[in-house]
């Protein structure tokens, strides 16, 4: 499954979000049913770090129990370059957590945002599409 649909208003809030951590990454996590997208719930990165961000289990643990009450998956994780282009540093391949989770990445270093996603296998990337409907 290497196309993910993603809701315009989702979209836009996770670009807001990546504007709003400015100069630090945002991050968040993308839930819905199997490749569809319905809803961004935003994480407080806690890294002080303009090139990392970090989670704590107990911040992400809550998130996870929300979104098991909702009977909906985790398909993506967001988080967002602020300076980067949007591809995968190689801590963003080690850190990721489960290889069946998309990585979504924000990227802010041009005029424009850019958003791409891509499916991870092994401390390995590869790009795949993002539809916004
Ligand atoms: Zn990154």
């Amino acid at each position: 499954m290497n196309t993910l649909f993603i809701k315009k208003d989702v979209i836009d809030e996770v670009i807001l979000h990546a504007y709003n951590a400015k100069p630090f990454e945002g991050c968040g996590l993308l839930v819905g049913n199997s490749n569809h997208i319905h809803t961004f719930l935003p994480l407080v990165n806690e890294s002080n770090n303009h090139y990392q961000y970090k989670v704590s289990y107990e911040q992400l643990n809550r998130l996870l129990q929300q979104i098991n009450f909702t009977n909906q998956e985790l398909i993506a994780i967001y988080h967002s370059h602020p300076l980067q282009r949007a591809v995968p540093s190689s801590l963003d391949l080690l850190n990721h957590p489960d290889d069946s989770i998309k990585m979504i990445i924000v990227s802010l270093k041009q005029g424009h945002p850019v958003v791409k996603c891509y499916s991870i296998n092994n401390r390995d990337y590869l790009e795949c599409k993002l539809i916004v409907v």
